[in-house]
């Protein structure tokens, strides 16, 4: 991965990646949903484009409410990566469910917490809540704010950050997305 900086000061996050990450979480019940997402850095700001479902390879029941367990598809992980050579684009992170517990890392996540200076996106369907992590390495994690792409998604909230020509800077090959 290219240069950038420790971690991000916040996330740029696609509405319909975020959507999309949300509805695979629903279906994936009883069992916890995973993926990975995709963006690029610009300077310290990381922006997520998309979210792409993976097979859970330890689906299971989340009997303890959000210790359950995830693990994505080695071979879909390489074949992403395969696929967005050349595009500017790459996986910046993953992203996974908790039935009922907190959208936080779980004493299983941070254990099982692998690629350091990834972004951690959790959906807690209890909780109805989803938050933006930074795994720095070895299982820390810290919180990041998240940020909308498009400033139509969240007006009225996130108006300071978010610059009205922001869907221009990278949607060049995903036209109409908004
Ligand atoms: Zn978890």
């Amino acid at each position: 991965m290219a240069d950038h900086p420790p971690a991000p000061r916040h996330v740029l996050l696609n509405r319909e990646a975020a959507d999309r990450f949300v509805q695979t979480a629903r279906v994936a019940v009883p069992n916890e949903a995973c993926g990975l997402v995709v963006g690029w850095w610009d300077d310290d700001v990381l922006t997520v484009e998309r979210f792409v479902a993976t097979r859970n390879r330890a689906a299971g029941p989340d009997e303890d409410g959000g210790s359950g367990q995830f693990e994505i598809d080695p071979q879909m992980h390489l074949q992403l990566q395969r696929m967005l050579r050349g595009s500017g684009r790459s996986i910046v992170g993953c992203a996974h469910s908790h039935l009922s517990g907190p959208a936080e890392p779980s004493a299983v996540d941070r254990a099982n917490a692998g690629e350091p200076r990834f972004l951690w996106l959790i959906v807690s369907l209890g909780d109805k809540d989803l938050k933006a992590w930074w795994h720095e390495s070895e299982g820390r994690f810290s919180p990041l704010a998240i940020r909308w792409m498009h400033a139509s998604d969240k007006a009225d909230a996130l108006s300071d950050g978010v610059p009205a020509s922001a869907d221009a800077a990278g949607s060049d090959e995903t036209g109409g997305a908004a």
